[in-house]
């Protein structure tokens, strides 16, 4: 069996997306078609990695660094303000077209007009960026850093933008993105900067306070606070599952919309081509299953409307078997409780009680019911958040031939 490697995000959500398009992309090692909006990120990253480099404090406070580790503090320019760190001004408008010209590529575009659309964009967002880091330049301590660890036993590795210093000693973790559209939201809930809060801690000694994705268009950073230790422990059992995944060389194709996007269609057994000679055949065979299957769910209609109409002539004459000329239609009720787990889970933590009194569905919450260990005060909070669910369905027996 393979082993997994390292898992980067990207490869995790590959496969999370489609194993058997992770299976042509990192075992098979198939090139995928370049795209015009992937190039311009690719550029952008590299040229601002350019930028901001000469920002780079050098690697300090890295946990495998030497003790006496060299902090923004530490280097200080004698000839400025006093504390004031000895960072070189980013470069000028023009050496930064320049780096932006050596850098650009028209590999993925779909024409001259687009590629040309795209140019200026990247000119003004860059031209704009730099003005925003010579008035407020950020504290790098990296800049496009690989990072390895383990975590909690699995390998992961990634990629950073960029690792600045808070002013409280702390980290932030900055990704840049060239998208058109962004969120604060899309921040608190990055996968993406979750591992790399991850990577960052585990490769730092100091602590990551901020996540922040910043949007180049607009040059606005959204920033999110680092996740939790639940939200990453469910992150961790996700990537470990598809790191299971792929240890055990499970690559089954996962069809969805991502196949419109996906270069791979031509060899994926989900759209192999049907052979010509059985195409008539198979697409009788289609149609007709499509026509049962309008046929079942105008029957399920039916039938759902009849019972309802069946019931309300029970109901307002009291009966629960209505013979018919063939069966008797017998009424029976089914009674559930339900238990809102939203409101049961708090009642259940704040009692203070053993982990034993955990409530996962509505089953569990009739069984501390039932359970005289559990104390009164908790079973009768728990009782007073259920609600009771009546539901009618007929059944059919046959009818009595001697009633006939
Ligand atoms: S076409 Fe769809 S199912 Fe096939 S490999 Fe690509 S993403 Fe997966």
């Amino acid at each position: 069996m393979a082993g997994p490697g390292p898992l980067s995000y990207s490869s995790y959500r590959t496969y999370l997306e489609c194993p058997l398009r992770w299976k042509y992309l990192y075992i098979e090692r198939r090139p995928e078609l370049p795209r015009g909006y992937f190039t311009f990120g690719r550029v952008v990253h590299s040229v601002l990695e350019e930028l901001v480099r000469p920002l780079v404090v050098p690697a300090a406070r890295r946990r495998d660094g030497p003790e006496t580790q060299t902090t923004l503090r530490d280097w200080a320019d004698p000839s400025a303000a006093e504390g004031a760190p000895a960072r070189r001004p980013p470069v000028g408008p023009e050496e930064l077209l320049r780096l932006y010209d050596e850098h650009w590529s028209s590999e993925g575009y779909v024409s001259r007009d687009e590629e040309e659309r795209y140019r200026a964009l990247g000119r003004e967002l860059l031209l704009r960026y730099r003005e925003r880091l010579a008035l407020e330049p950020p504290s790098p301590v990296a800049v496009e850093e690989h990072l390895e660890a383990t975590w909690e036993g699995l390998p992961v590795h990634g990629y950073v933008d960029r690792i600045d210093q808070t002013p409280d000693g702390g980290l932030e973790v900055v990704d840049y993105k060239t998208t058109r559209e962004l969120s604060a939201d899309d921040a608190a809930s990055s996968e993406q900067l979750s591992v790399y809060q991850v990577l960052v801690e585990k490769n730092y000694r100091a602590p990551v306070e901020r996540l922040t994705l910043l949007h180049l268009r607009s040059l606005t950073p959204l920033r999110a606070a680092p996740r939790g230790a639940r939200t990453l422990e469910s992150l961790h059992q996700r990537m470990g599952e598809v790191a299971d995944g792929i240890r055990e060389e499970a690559y089954e194709p996962t069809p969805g919309r991502h196949c419109l996007r996906c270069d791979f269609r031509g060899i994926c057994p989900e759209f192999r081509p049907i052979p010509t000679e059985e195409g008539p055949r198979l697409a009788a065979l289609v149609d007709r299953f499509d026509a049962l299957r309008a046929d079942e769910r105008r029957l399920e209609r039916e039938l759902s409307q009849t019972a309802g109409e069946l019931h309300r002539a029970a109901e307002e004459l009291g009966l629960h078997r209505v013979p018919g000329s063939r069966a008797v239609a017998v009424r029976r009720k089914e009674v559930a409780w339900q238990y809102p787990l939203e409101v049961v889970r708090p009642i259940l933590e704040r009692s203070g009680a053993d982990a034993r009194l955990s409530a996962d569905s509505a089953e569990d919450v009739r069984r501390l019911l039932r359970d005289p260990a559990v104390p009164g005060e908790v079973r009768r909070k728990l009782a007073a958040t259920g609600s009771r669910q009546v539901r009618w369905f007929w059944e059919l027996e046959d009818a009595d031939p001697a009633a006939r």
